[in-house]
Parts: C-alpha cells; sequence; structure tokens
C-alpha cells in the first residue's frame, strides 16, 4: 500500500527576521516531493556589523539540488524583501515564475536597468486568477498593501489548501488597486483551510493600520499650506502614496517634479499599468528650476538616507538640478527601516541645520504602514478560519505575539518555526520533521559569498582595529638577513608619550626573533607564529586594542 501525500512546508529565509523571504511548499513523500517556492527576496546589510554588504539574500542549496522537482516560484508582490534575490540566484534554478501584469512589468524595468540586462521570463497571472503547477492550483487573491497588486495565495493539494497572507493589510480605500477581498477570503473558509501561514510584521500593534486615503488628507493640508519648495521622499513602489502626493500638488498648482532613477522607473511602469490614469504628467528634475517655490514639488527617492539617492543629495546641495532653500518643507512619507536611524537622522539635522522645515510621522499622519495589526490579524483569522497557523514574515517577538494572538482566536492548531524547519501540514497533526539546508549568502561586490566566509568577518576586525603586516628574511642559520619590514594599517601612529607605534613594532620584532631559541629560528612558521604573538600583544599594551597581524617570514 503506498502511503498518502505529505503537504509540507519550509521557511528558507522570512521567519525570524524581516526581509529575504522564501518559502517552500512540498507534497509527496521524501526524495519523490514536488516543490513550489513563494518569493526570492532579500535583506540588507548594515555597515556596522556586515561592512561592504548591501544585500543578504537566503541561501538556497537546497532548491539548487532540488531543482527538478521545483515546478516554479509565483511572486506574492515585488518589494525587494519578497523579490530582490531572483537577479542574483533564478540563473542557479532557472524556474518558471508567475507574478500578476504590475509585478511583471516592475521586475522586467528592474532587469532592464542593469548593465547587461539578464533574459528572466515570467509568466503573467491575472490578479484573482488561477494557475496549475503541478500538484498545486494557486489562486491570487488581492490583498491591500503598500505597493499596487499585493496577493495572498490559496494553494490547493490534494491534502488541503493552504491560505500563505503574503504582506497584507484591510485598507477598504486604498487609493489605488483593490481592497483585501474580505468575500473571496470567507469563501475559502467556507471551503475549509488547513493551515494559514501568515504576516507577523505589526502583531505586536494594537488597533487597525489607518488607511492610505488618511495619509492623503494629511499630505494635501501639508502641501496646501506650504509657502516655499515642497519635497515629498517615500518608498517609491508605493504607488498610492505617489498618487496622493500628485493629487496635493495639483489641488494648489504646484508642477511634480520626479527625482530619482528608481522613482521614474516606478512612475513609469505605473502608467503604463494604469495605476497613475487622470494623473497630470510629471516633470523631469531638469525643470525644477524653471517653476516658482510655490508652483513646484520634488518627488524624491531617499527615504532610507540612502548616500547616493536624490534626497540625500539634495540635502547636500550636491544635486545638479534641484536645491532646496531656508522656508522650503521635506516631508518624509516613509517609515525609517531599522538600521537606517542614522542616516536618516543625519540628513533631517542636516536639513534643519539649513532653516527647512522637515515633517515626518512621528509628528504628522504622512505614513503608514503596509501590514495588518492585531484586529486585522483578527479579521483574517475569523474569514479564514484556519485549522492551523503557522506565524512568518516577523522576528521572534513578532512571531510570538502573533501566535499568542491566533491561540487566543480559537486557532486548534498553532505552531511556530524556524528557517530551515521542515513542517508537515497535514494530514495528520502539524510537526516539525525534518531540517533542510538554509542560511545566508552575501552579496560582496559582484561575488555571493557564504555567510560563514572570512572576508567580511576580516573587514568587520580591521575596521575596528587595523591591520599590522611584518615581512622578516632569515638566512640559513635563522639569523634575520636584513631589517624587517613594519606597516601599520588603521593603528595610530603614536602611543600615548608620543613615540612611534612602527619603532616599537619594528625593534620589537628584531628582539622577539634574536631572543628565540637557535632550533625554532630555523623553522620559518614557528617564527612567524612568535613574531605575530609579540606584535599583536605589545600592541594592545601600548593601544588598547589587538589589531589583525600578518607576517611573512622569507628564507634567503
Ligand atoms: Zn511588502
Ligand atoms: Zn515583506
Amino acid at each position: 500500500m503506498t502511503r498518502p501525500d505529505e503537504l509540507t512546508f519550509a521557511p528558507l529565509g522570512g521567519v525570524g527576521e524581516i526581509g529575504m523571504n522564501l518559502y517552500l511548499y512540498g507534497i509527496g513523500k521524501g526524495s519523490q516531493r514536488k516543490w513550489l517556492a513563494v518569493d526570492l527576496g532579500v535583506s540588507f546589510g548594515d555597515e556596522e556589523h556586515l561592512p561592504g554588504i548591501d544585500l543578504i539574500m537566503p541561501d538556497i542549496r537546497f532548491l539548487e539540488k532540488e531543482r527538478k522537482n521545483l515546478v516554479g516560484l509565483v511572486l506574492t508582490h515585488v518589494h525587494e524583501d519578497h523579490f530582490g534575490a531572483i537577479l542574483d540566484l533564478w540563473p542557479k534554478l532557472k524556474c518558471p515564475i508567475y507574478a500578476t501584469q504590475f509585478s511583471a512589468a516592475l521586475f522586467r524595468a528592474k532587469c532592464e536597468a542593469e548593465r547587461n540586462p539578464p533574459k528572466i521570463p515570467v509568466t503573467v497571472v491575472p490578479s484573482g486568477g488561477k494557475v496549475d503547477l503541478g500538484p498545486f492550483n494557486v489562486e491570487f487573491i488581492p490583498v491591500a498593501h503598500s505597493i499596487p497588486e499585493a496577493h495572498a495565495l490559496a494553494i490547493r493539494t490534494s491534502v488541503g489548501v493552504v491560505l500563505h497572507t503574503g504582506d497584507w493589510k484591510i485598507d477598504k480605500t486604498p487609493i489605488i488597486g483593490k481592497p483585501t477581498d474580505e468575500r473571496r477570503l470567507r469563501e475559502l473558509g467556507d471551503e475549509g483551510v488547513l493551515a494559514l501561514i501568515g504576516d507577523s510584521t505589526n502583531a505586536v500593534r494594537e488597533g487597525t493600520s489607518p488607511s492610505e486615503t488618511e495619509v492623503a488628507k494629511t499630505l494635501a493640508e501639508l502641501v496646501k499650506n506650504a509657502k516655499g519648495r515642497v519635497a515629498v521622499t517615500t518608498f517609491a513602489s508605493n504607488v498610492s502614496r505617489l498618487r496622493a502626493v500628485a493629487d496635493a500638488a495639483r489641488a494648489v498648482g504646484r508642477e511634480v517634479v520626479v527625482v530619482g532613477r528608481a522613482m521614474e522607473r516606478v512612475v513609469q511602469v505605473a502608467r503604463e499599468s494604469g495605476y497613475l490614469d487622470g494623473v497630470q504628467n510629471f516633470r523631469g528634475a531638469d525643470l525644477y528650476g524653471h517653476f516658482p517655490p510655490d508652483k513646484v514639488l520634488a518627488l524624491c527617492t531617499g527615504s532610507q538616507g540612502e548616500p547616493r539617492a536624490a534626497l540625500a543629495r539634495i540635502a547636500n546641495d550636491d544635486h545638479p538640478q534641484v536645491t532646496l532653500n531656508k522656508g522650503d518643507c521635506v516631508i518624509f512619507s516613509s517609515r525609517t527601516i531599522p538600521g537606517n536611524e542614522k542616516s536618516v537622522g543625519g540628513i533631517i539635522n542636516g536639513l534643519i541645520k539649513q532653516g527647512i522645515e522637515v515633517i515626518t510621522d512621528r509628528t504628522h499622519l504622512v505614513h503608514v504602514s503596509g501590514h495588518p495589526r492585531r484586529d486585522e490579524l483578527r479579521e483574517m483569522i475569523s474569514w479564514v478560519r484556519p485549522q492551523l497557523l503557522i506565524p512568518v514574515h516577523g522576528e521572534a517577538l513578532h512571531l510570538f505575539e502573533h501566535a499568542k494572538l491566533a491561540r487566543a482566536c480559537g486557532v486548534p492548531k498553532v505552531l511556530t518555526c524556524v528557517n530551515g524547519d521542515l513542517v508537515r501540514l497535514g494530514p495528520g497533526d502539524p510537526a516539525i520533521i525534518e531540517q533542510i539546508p538554509s542560511g545566508r549568502l552575501y552579496k560582496d561586490g559582484n561575488i555571493l559569498e557564504d555567510a560563514k566566509s572570512r572576508a567580511v568577518v576580516e573587514r568587520r576586525k580591521i575596521a575596528f582595529a587595523g591591520c599590522a603586516f611584518v615581512a622578516i628574511a632569515l638566512d640559513a642559520k635563522g639569523e634575520l638577513a636584513d631589517d624587517p619590514e613594519v606597516e601599520l594599517v588603521g593603528i595610530p601612529e603614536k602611543n600615548t608619550a608620543g613615540e612611534p607605534l612602527d619603532d616599537l613594532v619594528f625593534e620589537l620584532v628584531i628582539s622577539t626573533v634574536e631572543t628565540l631559541p637557535k632550533a625554532k629560528r630555523r623553522d620559518p612558521d614557528a617564527v612567524g607564529e612568535s613574531v605575530r604573538r609579540a606584535v599583536r600583544s605589545a600592541l594592545n599594551e601600548q593601544w588598547g586594542k589587538k589589531p589583525l597581524c600578518y607576517v611573512h617570514v622569507l628564507t634567503v
């Protein structure tokens, strides 16, 4: 007798963190499983812990091995944490990709902006439509979020139906796009849902997230009252927000100037997709200077303080076309992503010092989150009535609170897991049944590095305490054949007594070699190691920090 199929779920990214989403659904048994991948996103590195690393991606070793059993990659929406790793990782998988029209168009535009645009085919599925992918049938159910065309996925299998919510909120007046499809979700609940895999981002926040329409009202009011120039920065992909800003400008006769490439790209795709129908034409940055201060509004990239983006350059008076002066106003219609506080703070303080008014979401309703707060989570559970709930898309605290809320709502089974867990959803009791390989990859320049690789660890150490390089030449008897070479990089020149540290190290290297026993001196490795230890401990004594130290021993 053949055993029945098993439906499994395995996060490879996105659980225990916000970012780098990659979820797998499996059906079958053992090596016979077919896999469906949902989303393939990135996280962003922070300069302090990961110097030089901009992007972090899920390690897809497991999927590469299972490539022939992978029926496809489905995208819920095109925020970077859900699709940002495709350019780098798809070549290892070469699987079909499915997304709705706007998502596919924005992805294509992103590919075309590459130096060598890759050819990655995407099959367009209509919003609300279904697609058969091997043993999975996937339905794209519209949900409100902070980007057009976000979808929850109803994944139908022989074992049962899973609702993968993706990122969502309940916004009955989302400005553009469809509100969350309550009717369809209730119908799904009537059909019976085995498992709900859901967004936990705002599970610690009580109440309901305000609507985009309320943000639009605030923006209109602020723009109306502004006397000088106005600059608004927001996430480029938030097309509702772009529309709200455009409406606010039009109401008071201001022209909208678009500044920044990511913003231009989204505006173009949104126009082609019909999401900016009826919105006035925007102007290029080159025309900014032609309009009087009270007749212009700059819509800029750079809400996260990115140093090369439009806003940072404007704030530093470093933008060729767009300038701001005393009495002008900058609105941050955005939230600062954790890790970016310092860069954003730097820009805000810089603007204030120039006499520019700065408005943020700390004082005005100029931004709302695209994720569900607790009342919305409760509503979703009441519509879908799942047998099992697994919180995802959150840090440990968010997952924990979402799980607790689900139990309090009477969800019969609630399971929390971590990246790399293979979870049986059914039949039978849900359980973590196996571990699959998981981890992180760093994009370091053009190279994808294993997170365990030395490069970043060494850079962090060098950033903290510099590096000492020593070169020694030994003759056949183990005597110094010449003066040692000492190079100190990222290390202070003088100690507190004002003595040059490189001289001290130089003398120390000579005395260390000369005091070594004869036999040891003929072993270059032993000499190198003794010198290395001596140099590090001497610098620690002088300076209070232990730098990296490399000793090269040549025998002549
Ligand atoms: Zn999102
Ligand atoms: Zn997300």
